[in-house]
């Protein structure tokens, strides 16, 4: 079997296996004994410690992959004028297509009604994580002390730093050429790290979703029902309408051949519920995959795992106007306007780690004054969201990506029509 074939195979054994264990450790069928046994040793002992290292190990190589990848990228840019063009392009395209997710998701759910009649006595209790300020999101793209910046994983303040010093290396000659040479080293012995990891994570993929599905159960959808298939299928609706149109207006390459190739990615994406620690194999994919340039790709990928996410702003439409309906709230056109909007911003303040989704619509929320605790409606199906989310996310970063790269001419047209290149088999 291929590494691609596997790890779907992976995904689906995951489920099967953690829905099984869900219904058996549930039910009364197997004596209290061995249920206990499962959940302690099985699910919460190997599948969790499992799933977590996997998941570890693929975030351990974010801030080593973009320090290394941007810098490289940056500096055999050079001093071309076509930096700031990529970056303005780049920012506006991932802000497009958010607001684009989140109008859409409104207009569905407006007429889906996901929220009529629904019991306000079944939210749970929520918590709202306090976002900060954007100002001081603002600031907080600067780093002071680069050391710090990659020690917290603050991905934006790397980019940032990274910039600069490529900026710095391509203007210093001589020195400068040795210095990006080593670079270039480098991004190859953590490219070849990030497939080592990749021939894991069949295994990794299947313990997180085996867990997951494990503790979580089907059932919890039925409850909610209407609002989990109106966010399910506005992710659809978006990742396969929207994206298709504006992939083939703009690039006319094949979409079927841009999925297929994103396969693995995304099932990594739907396991981990995190763009962040898909993202070293998202820019290995777009790069060897794909066929996008390095010099575009480092700067595009980290940057769109940290701030654009479309899933996330789909998942917060819907669920604004649920809750509005739930709690019988007006909303009005200027009320669905101010959605749009702070959700959009919001994804560009907040980081990308699961369950980050809750603290954007928090901000959101309170911006057109719907009650907080109506998140508490929504939390039981959030987990499973999340995954289906974080995939349309990760679409949406590469997507971007290859236009990006295609309309400034760093996309290799023949990769990214040959089916087999990049394939991870070689490790
Ligand atoms: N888990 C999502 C991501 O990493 C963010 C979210 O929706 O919470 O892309």
């Amino acid at each position: 079997m291929s590494l691609t074939q596997r790890i779907v195979s992976a995904m689906l054994m995951g489920l099967f296996v953690g829905a099984l264990l869900n219904i058996l450790t549930s039910g009364a069928m197997l004596p209290v004994a061995i249920k206990s046994w499962l959940e302690l040793y099985l699910v919460n002992g190997l599948f969790d410690s499992v799933g977590q290292i996997f998941v570890r190990s693929l975030k351990l190589l974010v801030v080593p992959l973009v320090f290394v990848s941007l810098i490289c990228g940056v500096s055999s840019l050079g001093n071309n004028a076509r930096m700031g063009a990529v970056a303005s392009k780049t920012v506006a395209l991932y802000m497009a297509t958010t607001a684009i997710a989140i109008a859409l998701a409104i207009m569905v759910a407006v007429i889906v009604q996901p929220g009529a009649g629904i019991d306000l006595a079944l939210a749970t209790e929520f918590v709202a994580k306090e976002a900060p300020p954007l100002k001081d999101t603002i600031i907080n793209i600067f780093p002071s002390n680069p050391v710090q910046s990659m020690a917290n994983g603050s991905i934006l303040q790397v980019i940032v730093f990274s910039l600069l010093m490529g900026l710095a290396i391509s203007k210093s000659g001589e020195k400068g050429k040795r210095i990006s040479e080593f670079f270039n080293d480098f991004n190859e012995v953590i490219m070849k790290m990030v497939m080592i990891l990749m021939r894991l994570a069949p295994y990794g993929i299947f313990c997180l979703l085996a867990k997951l599905f494990a503790d979580v159960g089907i059932g919890m959808i039925l409850n909610l029902a209407k609002y989990f298939f109106t966010v399910l299928f506005v992710l659809l609706l978006h990742s396969l309408g929207v994206y298709t149109i504006i992939f083939k207006f703009f690039t006319g390459l094949s979409v079927r051949m841009f999925l297929s190739k994103m396969r693995s990615t995304l099932v990594l994406a739907f396991s981990t519920s995190s763009s962040g620690a898909t993202m070293p194999v998202t820019l290995r994919t777009v790069e060897k995959r794909l066929g996008v340039d390095n010099r575009v790709a480092s700067f595009t990928v980290p940057l769109g795992a940290t701030i654009n996410m479309d899933g996330t702003a789909i998942m917060q439409g819907v669920a604004t106007v649920f809750i509005a309906q739930a709690y019988n709230i007006g909303l009005g056109l200027d009320g669905y306007l101010t959605v749009v909007l702070t959700a959009t911003l919001a994804s560009i303040g907040t980081a990308a780690v699961p369950g980050v989704g809750l603290v954007m619509l928090v901000m959101v929320l309170n911006q057109v004054g719907l009650p907080v605790e109506g998140i508490g409606l929504i939390i039981g199906v959030d987990r499973l969201l999340d995954m289906t989310r974080t995939a349309t996310n990760v679409t949406g970063d590469a997507m971007v990506t290859t236009v990006i790269a295609n309309s400034e001419n760093f996309l290799d047209r023949d990769i990214f029509n040959d089916p087999e290149a990049g394939l991870m088999q070689d490790v």
